[in-house]
């Protein structure tokens, strides 16, 4: 839903995934026959994800990745879950849907061009690529998060029977033990921590060669966010935080996360990496991040792209 924000930084105008039009009336979900009527409106539009690929009409030019109830047919998914996204505000209350299904991932391709120009395309390559806008873009990670988590909710938790999705897809219930299951997001913190004009960033092994990004890590159960910021940077690279600032969040729905993306003022600058972890980490001045979140640095490194939080909080710090 569109909200008014009173945080610093306004996330939804700048990251990718944060931006949502839609109001989920979470309140109404448990009201089938409400839900049935909107599925049935012919304005309704539907995101379709085949394992985790958006099926994409090609030749369409206009939000390429939003269906109508026909192509559903067309696409004749009998194992596809619903999940209601909800209602658009800025587009007369149109109402849209995701529908997940599991295809055979080796002859997908095939069949999906044997049904029309249809192709499935990944969530990340959709945002790299400027594929949908920022309002579907933000659809996509609700409809991907949720999606995901019914693939690996099948069975029930507590006692090991399969479970039904409930509640237009924001629930699974079991009928053997009762137990309502909900779908997860588990909070990640990233930071940006500086010490006057200089950050500190890091990479962590998997990164692609050349960029040095924020520090990140779960926040553990029973742990503040804040603490969670001072813990991760003192295990990944030896120094000690003190004043932690929030920033904004991101979903990020690889499977089922959110960014809380924070500032924060380093108390000591001695570096101790955990290389277990990361393979590297420095303090950078401000004129060069600003190299490098350009691409213009000399040394050749880079920032990670402005799709991220990570970027964003890098920015930030740059025009200070
Ligand atoms: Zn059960």
């Amino acid at each position: 839903m569109l909200a008014e924000t009173t945080e610093a930084f306004d996330a939804s105008a700048a990251l990718c995934y944060s931006v949502s039009s839609l109001n989920r009336y979470g309140e109404k979900r448990k009201d089938t026959e409400w839900v049935k009527s909107l599925r049935d409106l012919p304005e309704t539009r539907f995101l379709i994800q085949a394992n985790d690929g958006f099926i994409f009409n090609k030749e369409a030019t206009f939000e390429p990745s939003l269906h109508s109830a026909k192509v559903l047919e067309q696409l004749d998914i009998a194992n596809g879950t619903t999940i209601f996204l909800g209602l658009d505000e800025n587009d007369g209350d149109r109402p849209y849907f995701a529908v997940r299904y599991e295809a055979d991932a080796d002859s997908l391709e095939a069949e999906l061009e044997k049904q029309g120009p249809y192709a499935a395309y990944g969530l990340r390559g959709v945002a790299m690529k400027n594929a949908a806008s920022r309002e579907v873009l933000g659809m996509m990670a609700q409809a991907a998060a949720v999606g995901r988590w019914h693939v690996s909710h099948q069975m029930c938790s507590k006692c090991g029977e399969p479970t039904n999705v409930a509640d237009a897809g924001y629930r699974r219930d079991c009928p053997s033990c009762s137990a309502q299951h909900f779908p997860r997001t588990d909070p990640a913190v990233i930071m940006l921590i500086t010490h006057g004009d200089k950050c500190l960033m890091g990479r962590p092994y998997q990164l692609a060669e050349g960029v040095y990004t924020t520090l990140a890590g779960f926040v553990e159960p029973g742990e503040t966010f804040e603490d969670a910021v001072r813990r991760e940077v003192f295990e990944e690279a030896g120094v000690k935080v003190g004043k932690v600032t929030y920033i904004a969040s991101q979903p990020w729905p690889f499977p089922s996360n959110i960014m809380v993306g924070f500032h924060g003022e380093a108390l000591t600058t001695e570096l101790d990496i955990d290389y277990d972890e990361m393979e590297d980490c420095q303090w950078f001045s401000k004129e060069e991040t600003l190299k490098m979140i350009r691409g213009e640095a000399e040394s050749g490194l880079i920032c990670p792209p402005d799709i991220s939080i990570a970027h964003q909080l890098i920015k930030i710090f740059t025009e200070e």
